[in-house]
């Protein structure tokens, strides 16, 4: 299970940081709810891609819950990391911008931003941001228009605050930013 944190550092510190980093206590096991401090468990490491295909490794830190009926494992990911992507948040909508804004991509790059950007612009990805904004109190409109419709949502994204986006949004409901579920619901309503 993965559990979302805020460092309160860049995602360039954090790597720098690696096992170093300022890692949470946990005093209770949000799975089985006893209370006692979950045990860090080690380390773990994962490759995340930033723009222009550089590779980084990044470092993860287990837990493990203390009560042996339960024993559940959890890895505590940053916030500025997507969810299962793990691929830098920044540079994800940093791709996305790129491509609203007809930017023309290198072989290496290209399949990606359109990989991106046709789970963006789903109707069911869509959908599920405004409703995400909605919950928080914005009531701003979005145009119907769907390529002016993502521009406008990028826009509430990196004005909400990017970190703070992801952990709200991955929070609050079983989906999360660019998960596939809501890009092949789409897929098997248009099918
Ligand atoms: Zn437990």
């Amino acid at each position: 299970m993965q559990i979302n944190h805020d460092f309160g550092v860049s995602p360039e510190i954090y790597l720098e940081r690696g096992k170093n980093n300022d890692f949470p206590h946990f005093s209770s096991c949000p799975v089985c709810k006893i209370k006692k401090k979950l045990y860090r468990h080690g380390f773990y490491y994962r490759y995340g891609i930033q723009e222009e295909n550089c590779l980084t490794r990044l470092v993860f830190c287990r837990y493990i819950c203390q009560n042996p009926a339960c024993k559940m494992t959890f890895s505590v990911i940053p916030s500025f990391i997507v969810p299962r992507f793990q691929f830098l948040l920044d540079s994800i909508l940093s791709l996305l911008k790129r491509k609203l804004d007809g930017e023309r991509f290198s072989d290496g790059i290209r399949q990606r931003a359109n990989f991106y950007f046709k789970r963006f612009i789903s109707d069911a990805h869509q959908n599920w941001l405004l409703q995400f904004f909605r919950q928080e109190g914005t009531s701003e409109t979005v145009p119907e228009d769907k390529t002016k419709k993502a521009r406008k949502l990028l826009k509430m994204i990196q004005d909400f605050g990017e970190s703070t986006f992801l952990r709200k949004s991955t929070d609050s409901f079983s989906n999360y930013f660019m998960a596939p579920s809501l890009y092949q619901i789409k897929k098997i309503h248009s099918t």
